[in-house]
Parts: structure tokens; sequence; C-alpha cells
């Protein structure tokens, strides 16, 4: 049996809404579990940890709990009867185990009634440690003991694995994130869901039928972001819709932004019937040409619903960090049919938002985003 105590961040510090944000990390500590056959025996939550016993080991909780968001940290610990005897035979038997080189302690006492301050338990432990010939070292130790002390007994632990932090999934609303196959929208989706979204995928893809899609890279993609989430919904659409119907009616070298906007319209549209809170996008400002602040004000002409681009103000290397850390950059620059590459290499990189709005009016990208709609499948 292995016990683990969870501790979390942010949702620490909420006030009025502190038990539902606690609820729903426990909920989905228990969902995700479930989701990868871990045997989660029994689960608890009070002074602000949630407490877990699982029959199942080390190596296959570690990385399931890291699929967890709002969890800051969480430990493997030993727990030991709450009285300074019990204690101090435990730290001995540990230290004579591993003995370290150096060592530090450091104690919390979640439970203010126990009769030792932590620094007084600290400076007990050290002398076992003195007594073993062991050296105190409090800046660069080779070995850390911690100890909580909370209400019922106290856990003891020597190494914290960090967890990814940010919000409980479902916390935040459910937002409608636009897929490409490109690297930036994979790490844009991931973020929304760390900060407690639920996030769909809607995808318009360069193939004749929707089938071609099985096995694809998409569908690949959202599988990995759903460890964090569960699950969720895939739509698709043919960006052929869009290529007929305003193919030749434009200089090429707007093409790029022209798709922009014709895609957020229909998500907004889908969003709006679907009750979606938000549209997300992997846009980054100036990364590429395209992406100049004039383009992005064309790409975003009149869409109401709120848009947001987690990855603005993003270095390329800090998104490809971050897919790095959590698996995902492999699968990411996977080889991919892209609607984006079959358009203009030459995007304009001022688009003036009048001469724009003309093109849309002549286009009549409204009617068309409204009537795509009907050619949005759930895969
Ligand atoms: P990505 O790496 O996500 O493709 P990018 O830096 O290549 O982003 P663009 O290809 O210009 O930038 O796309 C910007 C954003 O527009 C994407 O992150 C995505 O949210 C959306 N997008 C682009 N193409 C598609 C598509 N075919 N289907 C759905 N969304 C798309
Ligand atoms: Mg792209």
């Amino acid at each position: 049996m292995e016990k683990v105590i969870i501790h979390y961040s942010e949702i620490s510090l909420k006030k009025g809404n502190f038990k539902y944000f606690e609820k729903s990390l426990a909920r989905n500590i228990k969902d995700i579990s479930e989701k990868n056959n871990l045997n989660l025996k029994r689960i608890s939550r009070g002074e602000k940890r949630i407490f877990c016993e699982f029959n199942s080991k080390r190596e296959k909780i570690t990385p399931v709990l890291k699929y967890v968001f709002g969890i800051k940290y969480f430990v493997f610990i030993d727990e030991v009867k709450k009285d300074i005897d019990s204690m101090n035979k435990y730290v001995k038997s540990i230290l004579k185990k591993e003995n370290p080189e150096s060592i530090a302690f450091k104690t919390k006492r979640a439970d203010k009634s126990f009769k030792l301050k932590s620094l007084d338990v600290n400076k007990g432990f050290g002398n076992i440690a003195n007594s073993l010939g062991i050296k105190i070292d409090l800046s660069n130790p080779k070995f850390i003991i911690f100890s909580e002390i909370v209400s019922k007994s106290v856990y003891f632990y020597t190494s914290r694995i960090e967890g990814h932090g940010g919000l409980t999934v479902g916390t935040s609303g459910r937002v409608l994130c636009l897929l490409s196959g490109g690297i930036d929208s994979v790490a844009a989706a991931w973020l929304m869901i760390k900060r407690g979204c639920r996030v769909d995928f809607l995808h318009f893809h360069a193939f004749n039928n929707n089938n071609k899609l099985k096995n694809s890279k998409i569908v690949k993609i959202v599988d990995l972001l759903n460890n964090y989430q569960i699950s969720s919904k895939l739509y698709v659409m043919p960006y052929s819709t869009y290529q007929l119907t305003t193919s030749g009616k434009f200089e090429d070298k707007y093409d790029v932004v022209l798709f922009k906007n014709y895609i957020l319209k229909v998500a907004e549209n889908f969003a709006i019937k679907n009750k979606y809170d938000a549209i997300v996008t992997g846009d980054n400002l100036a990364q590429v040409a395209s992406q100049t602040i004039e383009n992005l004000r064309a790409t975003s002409f009149n869409i109401s619903i709120p848009l947001f681009r987690p990855l603005l103000t993003y270095d390329k290397q800090e998104t490809i960090d971050l897919l790095k850390t959590i698996d995902a950059f492999d699968l990411s620059i996977e080889k991919y049919k892209d609607c984006c590459s079959i358009i203009s290499k030459r995007a304009s990189t001022k688009t003036k938002l009048n001469y724009f709005k003309k093109m849309v009016e002549k286009l009549d990208l409204e009617t068309l985003a409204e009537k795509s709609l009907e050619e949005i499948r759930k895969f």
C-alpha cells in the first residue's frame, strides 16, 4: 500500500470557494486514477492536503498524478504515531539505513496543539543525527527528512515530486481550441486545460474525407491532451469549403489572414451554438511574418466572443521546452498534411483593416462561415 499526500498551490489561496476547488481536485484525482487503472483505495481531504492510499506501485502512480492539474507537489509518506519517542525511533532507523553524508530536517506543524514547535522537533532530530556522526547542513544537505505533524499522526518523507500546478480541470469553464496540427495550438490547449478549462477541439483538415483523420496525428494529439482532462470532443471539417468558395477571388498574399478570419468566424458561430465560453488559438505575436499585430487585428475582425491566445508572448524556444516537458514535442512536429502549407507562402505582413473588411464583405465570409457549420462533424 502506498500512502500519498498531495499539496495544492493556488487552490489553497481561494477563500469562499475553497471547498469547491478542493472537492473538484479530489474528484479529478479519482477520475484520472480510474482512467489509468490505478487502484485507489482511499481518498480524504483535510488540513489543506489530500490524502490517498493506492494499492499500486510508485512508478505507476507518479506519472498519473502529474496529469492532475491543481497539484503543486506530492509525496510518498510513511505514517508514524504522533509521539516524540515514535518519531525519534523512525528518524533513527532512516538515518541508519541511508547513512547520508549530511542531513537537514524540515518540519511543518499543521497541528498547532502539538506540544513541541517545529524548531524544537528539528533540534531533537539533529541530536540523533549528531549521535550517529552525521553532519547537519542546512544550506546544501545531501539528504532531507521532511515531517508534517497533522492532527492524527506524523507524515515523514524524503523527497517531493513536483506537479504542474494550475487549476482543476472543469473549474474555469469550457473553451473551444482551434487545433492545427502544428506545435503552437497543442501548447495553447495544454495551457488552457492547466488553467482549469475543459477544452474541446475544432480542426480544419486538407483531406477529401473526414475518415482520413483516423489514426492521424490530430487524433493522437487529442489523446495526449486528454490525459490531463479525461476526455474531450474533437470536431472536424474540410478546408476545401473555404478554398473552393474563395479561390482566385483575392490577392494570394491575403490568403492566410482571410483563412484565419474565416476559421475564427466558424469557431465563433459553433461556440455560441454549443455554449462554449471562449475560443483559443496558438497565435503568437510577431513570431512569423504573418503574425504581425496588424494581421492579428485583421484575423480577429468581427469576432465578439472572447478569444484567448495563451502563447501570444512566448518565444519559440519556450513553446518547444513546454512541449518537451510533457512529452508532446516529437508528436507535434510529425509531418502532417496541414492546410496552412497549401496557403500562399508570401503572406501580407501589414494587412490594412479597411481593405481587409472590404475583402471579407466581397467574399461574404460571414455567410460562408454560417453555412460551414453544417459541415462540422464530431470525430
Ligand atoms: P500552429 O503551430 O498551432 O499551427 P503556427 O505558429 O503554425 O501555429 P498558424 O499556422 O498561423 O501558426 O496558426 C495560428 C493558429 O490558428 C493555430 O495555432 C491554430 O489555433 C489556428 N489554426 C491554424 N490552422 C488551423 C486549422 N487547420 N484548423 C484549426 N485551427 C487552425
Ligand atoms: Mg501552423
